[in-house]
């Protein structure tokens, strides 16, 4: 069997037609879209027409759409744009599970002074809408939501959020990470009344190192870069055609058929926990019920195994999972997300993050209960030699 791949929130494999899009930009239309002659024009042409895709997907004005180098610098843009804008006594608040390009930008201007409030999330992730209202007022400039957990796939209630910031400080710019779920679910950013969103590339089989920024022509936000004034002024640096073109196509074809590539998904994630149930192995989901959770993410731990551990013994038998989302495997320290979630440290431990894609199958799912089923056994010997050698 070849390698399983259930790691999709990480990174995904570009689609081949994302692909050969991206290599037709770069081997025969490569001109830059700022050059005057036909070869920079016809780039120009090809730029806005990927804009034009992601401004009818999204239903939003293209001239609101920027391209930036990844949902990071997206997020970025607008959360250092605010403090630039609004000052040190506006306050901005966030959910307490945003992704570390939310997260850390946030808590560096706490550093410098700035009033900035997390808002609290349920046992199952689900931000605390009550405590929402209780933090917002004329001082709030900035509220940042995420729409899926890139842990937990927890979805949360951004029309409900957008309600109350509307009403509460209706001065405030809404921003969305969307980077877990455009591709993968419908977004509606006129029943979020949202100001602002971010998107990534590769999350949706488009390559790494392509992100964009929707933002709304009433908020005058100072750029992030400076230099050569490309995307009208806001985002200087040659545009990144290729991937640009690569993005758009990936982006078309996953809301093509949506509602299919969602079902088939769902299908894989109920398998895998079908077949963990019948093989009788003990888990505990750390992710919400079906209700509240995106189909591509599960987020479970196998009691008593430690997710490094689990992960390396997963990984040498061809399956590759996640120990918490992509961004924190290289750090020691539990997962700040579950950790907010207030979930047992012994869950937090040993959770494991699954995600699919379209590309995944049920029987990749079947071969990959069995490859747990397999390690939990082994691990469980290793320990029972170890215990009766130590009573020797
Ligand atoms: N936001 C979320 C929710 C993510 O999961 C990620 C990446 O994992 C990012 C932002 C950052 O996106 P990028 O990798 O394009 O910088």
């Amino acid at each position: 069997m070849n390698d399983i791949y259930f790691d999709n929130s990480a990174t995904t494999q570009v689609s081949e037609l994302a692909a050969s899009a991206a290599l037709q930009a770069m081997r025969l239309d490569y001109g830059n879209p700022s050059s005057a002659y036909s070869k920079g024009v016809a780039a120009f042409h090809a730029l806005n027409e990927a804009r034009a895709t992601f401004a009818k997907l999204l239903n939003v004005d293209s001239d609101e759409l920027y391209f930036t180098s990844c949902g990071t610098e997206s997020n970025n843009t607008v959360i250092q744009g605010i403090a630039k804008t609004a000052g040190k006594k506006a306050k901005i608040i966030i959910s307490a599970i945003e992704h570390p390009s939310v997260y850390e930008p946030v808590k560096q201007l706490a550093a410098l002074g700035y009033t900035t409030e997390l808002i609290p999330v349920s046992g199952d992730g689900i931000i605390d809408l009550a405590a929402l209202g209780s933090m917002l007022d004329e001082q709030t400039a900035l509220v940042s939501i995420m729409h899926v957990n890139n842990e937990t796939g927890a979805i949360q209630p951004l029309s409900a959020a957008g309600e109350l910031i509307r009403a509460l400080a209706p001065q405030a710019l809404f921003h969305i990470d969307a980077v877990q779920s455009f591709g993968r679910l419908p977004l509606n950013l006129a029943a979020w009344q949202a100001d602002t969103l971010s998107l990534s590339g590769h999350k949706i089989h488009a390559p790494k190192g392509i992100g964009l920024l929707w933002l709304k022509k009433k908020w005058n936000l100072p750029p992030l870069l400076l230099g050569g004034g490309q995307e009208r002024g806001f985002r200087s640096g040659t545009e990144n055609m290729s991937s640009i073109i690569a993005f758009a196509t990936a982006a078309a074809e996953c809301y093509q058929q949506l509602d299919k590539h969602y079902a088939a998904i769902a299908a894989v994630k109920r398998a895998l926990t079908d077949g963990l149930k019948e093989k009788n192995i003990d888990y505990a989901l750390n992710s919400p019920d079906d209700t509240n959770c995106a189909a591509h993410i599960l987020n479970i731990s196998f009691p008593h195994i430690r997710s490094e551990v689990m992960l390396h013994s997963l990984e040498a038998k061809g399956l590759f999972v996640s120990a918490g989302s992509a961004c924190t495997s290289q750090s020691s320290k539990g997962s700040r997300i579950l950790t907010a979630m207030n979930l047992d440290p012994k869950h937090i431990d040993s959770a494991l993050r699954f995600s699919f894609s379209r590309y995944n199958t049920v029987d990749e799912v079947k071969a990959a209960v069995d490859i747990i089923a397999q390690t939990i056994e082994e691990l469980a010997l290793v320990v029972k030699l170890y215990k009766a050698k130590k009573r020797k």
